[in-house]
């Protein structure tokens, strides 16, 4: 069975096609910048790559963009869509409501709609993918695989806020979590290294990327996560702040920012492109720090110290832990980031093998010592792998 999975932004629809069971990515790809005057279509097939530069109005043209190049002659990977047995969806947002990937129907899309106040930059055009997914594949099932459900094992002392009770129950302000799919891909992928099962390992999965989060997970379930009740809490990103005391914004106010402005400014002017000034890309930072720049390096500094506190927190949480996991595009490249979030970590039983860190770059691997009591994985995350397996499984 076929199985393509789609990742809906606001002007772009990323997509892969799968052979279910055994998870082999036949084709993949992105349609960027739809609705403005050039679209592009980048298309990755058989070692080979297609690009070309078209219009695309709307998402509904990009779906259909996409299904005819999966069949066309010449870069296509199937003879016909009826070959596509399902379609699974990434959508941010599915609240206190989904636990777990749902078969899409009626009821599933009113509800990702109500969650829309909640994930205003996301939701919206998940199911804009969806509808689209919908008109163009009307007779074949379509599966919606939320970040947060994997977050809502968290118990209630976890996902509490200590605001006025109330607002959770007015407005269902609480930690949510975000990053899940790859959280839950990553600690899965730990026990099976471990030899152990899904659900017998404690682990702490670090998901490094230009948005970062830190996941607790006890027993195989997410038991607390460093993102909260937006992607905005949590350790230093790219442009997010992550953790800060909210009463510098009220300060902020006082000085004539308003809330748009406080927004743009935690949101896309913080993290690590904030301290530094320069960029918010851990690549550029590394070797801007290694020629000098102290504010490059300071980003750095900060990026790693959060993450090591996190670190330290959960394992407070967890009792015992089995492994640390870092995965995303810093958590899986970076070197210097491991090394330096590793370095003294010693009382939790995290022992780094430096040589071994250094050989892991993108790859599985296990940079521990021998000695060290904990184990520690570099993963690379495989999010739409995890929900073609869900969409497979629901729709099989
Ligand atoms: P996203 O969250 O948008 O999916 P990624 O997971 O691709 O982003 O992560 C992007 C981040 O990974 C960037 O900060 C980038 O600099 C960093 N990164 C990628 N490769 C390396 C590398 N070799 N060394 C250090 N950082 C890297």
């Amino acid at each position: 069975m076929k199985v393509l999975v789609i990742n809906t932004g606001s002007s772009s629809i990323k997509y892969q096609l799968y052979e279910m069971p055994e998870s082999r990515g036949l084709a993949k790809g992105v349609v960027e910048r739809i609705a403005e005057e050039v679209s592009k279509l980048a298309h990755y097939f058989a070692g080979k790559t297609h690009a070309v530069e078209t219009k695309v109005q709307t998402h509904e043209e990009g779906m259909e963009l996409i299904l005819n190049t999966l069949v066309s002659k010449e870069v296509g990977v199937i003879e016909d869509i009826s070959a596509i047995g399902a379609v699974g969806h990434r959508v941010v947002h599915g609240g206190e409501e989904f636990t777990g990937s749902v078969v899409i129907d009626d009821e599933v899309i009113a509800s990702i709609e109500k969650f829309a106040g909640l994930a205003p930059l996301h939701n919206p055009h998940n199911l804009t993918g969806i509808k689209a997914s919908q008109a163009k594949l009307p007779n074949i099932k379509q599966v919606a695989c939320f970040d947060t459900a994997f977050h809502t094992t968290i118990p209630e002392v976890a996902y509490m806020y200590a605001l006025p009770y109330d607002l959770y129950e007015k407005y269902r302000i609480r930690r949510y979590g975000f990053h899940g799919t790859s959280h839950r891909y990553v600690a899965r992928r730990a026990a099976v290294l471990m030899g152990k099962d899904k659900y017998d390992i404690n682990a702490i999965t670090c998901h490094l990327g230009n948005g970062c989060s830190v996941t607790a997970v006890r027993q195989g379930k997410s038991v607390d996560t460093s993102m909260g009740f937006t992607p905005l809490e949590g350790v230093v990103m790219g442009t997010r702040s992550g953790d800060f005391d909210p009463a510098i914004l009220f300060y902020l106010t006082d000085k004539g920012y308003d809330v748009k402005s406080l927004n743009a400014l935690c949101n896309n002017k913080s993290g690590l492109l904030g301290i530094s000034g320069i960029s918010n890309d851990m690549r550029n930072l590394e070797e801007l720090a290694r020629k000098g720049n102290t504010r490059a390096k300071l980003a750095i500094d900060i990026f790693c110290y959060h993450i090591k506190k996190y670190i330290g927190a959960y394992s407070a949480v967890l009792d015992t832990t089995d492994a640390v996991v870092f995965t995303g595009g810093i958590g899986e490249n970076s070197v210097w980031v491991r090394e330096q979030i590793c370095a003294d970590l010693t009382q939790t039983g995290v022992e780094l093998d430096s040589t071994a860190n250094e050989a892991a770059l993108a790859k599985e691997a296990d940079i521990s010592t021998a000695e060290s009591k904990v184990r520690i994985f570099v993963i690379p995350t495989d999010e739409e792998a995890a929900i073609a397996h869900d969409t497979y499984e629901l729709a099989g």
